[in-house]
């Protein structure tokens, strides 16, 4: 896995980020994909407060108990709510831009750390990995190596809380709700993206949005046991997995 920490000039989401936070005004975060049309992150939402949060993101957060790790942390949205409820949280991110605004923004322990850095030796008993959190594995090949390093940094009787996708309904024929998934391809939930924000172009990153159906087998080849707590509105879901 990559353990690399984000030049700023290789950041849009961060440039965004630290835009919105420093002038309450950003403008567009556009993202690009081979598989799909250009879309765009609305800014703003990376601010989301807990009331305006999808549900199963509160509910990770209640859930969420002990000393807690919140991963790819963005603007600090989650750390800023735990926080809140009085719970002990360190937010990493691989942006420094995102690091900065998290402290400004009053997360106590803000740091910039890739997940995937060994030289990063804490462990939790919470691990947080929200908005389409299983993105950071990148590709359904790096699982073990996920869950390795989740083994490593988990405590006894410890969790990971992940939201994701099935994206299997973008596949979805119109007439008779069959589904056309190339089996040959690759799996169908592995996207490529490109960011961009201003003249701030990012490279092209691999993006996971896994089943819960395929999470769940991963999870057991890989000694972890998933459980589904919650499905949200529009084909993504909040699992938790411990080590079986
Ligand atoms: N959790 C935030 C932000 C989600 S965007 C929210 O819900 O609003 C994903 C974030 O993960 C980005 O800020 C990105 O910089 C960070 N990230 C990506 N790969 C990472 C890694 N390997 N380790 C730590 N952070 C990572």
């Amino acid at each position: 896995m990559e353990t690399t920490i984000l030049p700023a000039e290789k950041d849009p989401m961060g440039a965004a980020i630290h835009e919105f936070f420093n002038r309450r005004n950003a403008g567009r975060l556009r993202v690009f994909s081979s598989q799909f049309d250009e879309d765009e992150i609305p800014v703003r939402q990376l601010f989301r407060s807990f009331s305006s949060m999808p549900a199963i993101e509160r509910t990770a957060l209640q859930l969420a108990q002990g000393r807690i790790l919140d991963v790819g942390a963005g603007s600090g949205c989650h750390a800023l709510a735990l926080q809140e409820m009085g719970k002990d949280v360190c937010a990493i991110d691989v942006s420094s831009l995102s690091v900065e605004v998290m402290i400004q923004r009053g997360v106590n322990d803000a740091r910039l750390i890739n997940l995937f850095d060994q030289s990063f030796r804490e462990s939790f008993d919470t691990i947080l990995m929200l908005m389409n959190g299983s993105g950071i594995i990148g590709k359904l090949s790096n699982m073990p190596a996920f869950f390795q390093r989740m083994k490593q940094m988990l405590r006894p009787g410890g969790c990971i809380y992940m939201d994701s996708s099935d994206l299997s309904y973008l596949f979805e024929e119109e007439e008779d709700g069959s589904i056309l998934i190339d089996l040959a391809g690759n799996y169908y939930g592995e996207i490529d993206f490109r960011m961009k924000y201003k003249d701030i172009e990012g490279d092209s990153f691999h993006w996971l949005y896994v089943d819960f159906e395929t999470l769940g087998l991963y999870a057991s080849e890989c000694g972890f046991k998933a459980e589904l707590v919650k499905r949200g509105k529009h084909y993504d879901y909040l699992a938790k997995l411990t080590v079986a």
